[in-house]
């Protein structure tokens, strides 16, 4: 997609620092960081919203949470305890719009979210 920031992320148009990157999946530190530990990991693939999944975005849906889960491991906060938020739409606070997970971690984080 011409106009969409993660896409140019991607593409390396836009620089970020990046954690991670597979074939399909790419994880870059947040650019406004919401905790010590504040990653986005999404497909490379562009996707707008998570209203525009199907049922072959199954696997890569899943990869999007094992990769927060090994990057969790590895980072060495996964026992500790992390968030992941997927944001959707004007009421899920979605502002870029290339469906991304947050993946959230180094401090207790507060319940419910605002
Ligand atoms: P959301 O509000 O769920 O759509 O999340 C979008 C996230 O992208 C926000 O947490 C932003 O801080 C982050 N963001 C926006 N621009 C950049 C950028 N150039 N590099 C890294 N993260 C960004
Ligand atoms: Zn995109």
């Amino acid at each position: 997609m011409q106009d969409c920031l993660f896409c140019k992320i991607i593409n390396r148009e836009i620089p970020a620092k990046i954690a991670y990157e597979d074939e399909e999946l790419l994880a870059f530190h947040d650019i406004d960081p919401q905790a010590p530990t504040h990653l986005l990991i999404i497909p490379k693939r562009h996707i707008t919203t998570l209203n525009d999944l199907n049922e072959e975005d199954a696997a890569l849906v899943g990869r999007l949470q094992i990769t927060a889960a090994r990057l969790a491991k590895e980072m060495g906060f996964a026992e500790d305890g992390y968030r992941v938020v997927m944001n959707c739409n004007e009421h899920g606070g979605q502002t870029v719009w290339h469906i991304h997970m947050h993946l959230l971690a180094g401090r207790a984080l507060t319940w419910p979210p605002g």
